[in-house]
């Protein structure tokens, strides 16, 4: 039996008359990626803040236990088992990335020769070294949030909570970033992700919780949630208008762009739906200029459960600049 790294029962959030989370249920099996994906304000903060011990939940929410323990009975033993890193970032400016490491090494009790050998090897691991001895103001976002996982995982986390950890970073920064999370993966560390990218959500997540309006609008593995919905279609352009009326009124069930001259067909994108098509249109005679087939993704997902406005179109700035 895999056991759970992070569960919770009818999570629930208020403040004043504003419900943030309304009563939501998690289970996160060790050594997996959970994500929770949300837009900005869904509430993924507050639950992160709620499961790190850093706020309480509602009197009304079920049982919580992380890493076996409950946040609020036993909060020690929930903080010796996880690390917390994202929008409220423990990098100190004004001291080096090194400093920033040992102070990390002290507060975990290490012994001087330990917490050196810690940090020289986490440092290096995360491309650090080079400008270990520069105030860590000084790095760009991206060696920021490294510095701010290598912190982390001085404490040998068995559960890691990543707070929108590429919001705000360059291409490039984002993909070093789901690299590293991958490779925690490897070691059998349980990550709880939230984000509001769908891509990454898809990249990364063995499961993914939608939260909307304070409840948990869908859960799944990214494919379960792709299956979730319809969308899928294959996309024919024509570039001779002829050939496009043609093959309209020969395929059924097709939806006509006379602009753009396309022709969409609802499918599962399968070999056996292909091939289907391809012999209606040699059949008729047709050829297409062009054949895509498109396989609904996170986004379609979200855009069905949740509804166009809030679907997220420009990165947010992290938060930590709004302190
Ligand atoms: P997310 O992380 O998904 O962007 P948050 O958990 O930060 O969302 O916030 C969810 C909602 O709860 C927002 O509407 C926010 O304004 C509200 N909220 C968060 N913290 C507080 C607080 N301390 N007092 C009042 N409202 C809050």
């Amino acid at each position: 039996m895999t056991s759970l790294a992070i569960a919770a029962n009818g999570l629930r959030k208020s403040y004043g008359d504003k419900t943030v989370l309304d009563g939501i249920d998690l289970a996160v099996p060790a050594g997996t990626v959970f994500s929770l994906l949300g837009p900005n304000g869904a509430g993924k903060t507050t639950a992160v803040k709620i499961l790190s011990t850093l706020i309480g939940a509602d009197p009304a929410s079920g049982e919580i236990r992380v890493g076996g323990h409950d946040p609020a009975a036993d909060p020690q033993a929930v903080r010796a088992a996880i690390g917390v890193t994202g929008q409220f970032s423990a990098v100190d400016g004004l001291i080096t990335g090194e400093e920033n490491m040992l102070l990390m090494a002290d507060l975990h009790h290490l012994t001087r020769r330990e917490g050196r050998r810690v940090t020289a090897e986490l440092l290096e691991r995360f491309d650090l070294t080079e400008a270990a001895g520069r105030p860590a103001a000084t790095y760009s976002g991206g060696m920021k949030r490294r510095l701010d996982i290598a912190m982390t995982l001085v404490g040998s986390p068995r559960i890691i909570f990543l707070d929108e950890p590429t919001t705000g970073l360059d291409p490039r920064s984002r993909h070093s970033m789901w690299q590293i999370i991958r490779e925690l993966v490897t070691d059998g560390v349980t990550v709880l992700l939230t984000t509001q990218y769908l891509e990454e959500a898809d990249e990364l997540a063995d499961r993914v919780a939608v939260l909307h309006n304070g409840k948990i609008a869908a859960e799944g593995t990214p494919e379960e949630l792709k299956r979730l919905i319809p969308g899928g279609h294959v996309r024919l352009r024509f570039t001779d208008p002829a050939a496009h009326r043609t093959a309209a009124s020969a395929l059924r069930e097709v939806t006509r762009d006379d602009e753009a001259l396309t022709l969409q067909i609802p499918s599962d994108g399968s070999q056996r739906a292909l091939r289907s098509l391809l012999d209606r249109l040699d059949t008729a005679g047709i050829e297409a200029d062009e054949l895509t087939v498109h396989t609904p993704d996170l986004d379609d997902v979200f855009f069905a459960l949740t509804g166009p406005a809030d679907i997220p179109n420009q990165p947010n700035q992290p938060k930590e600049n709004a302190r």
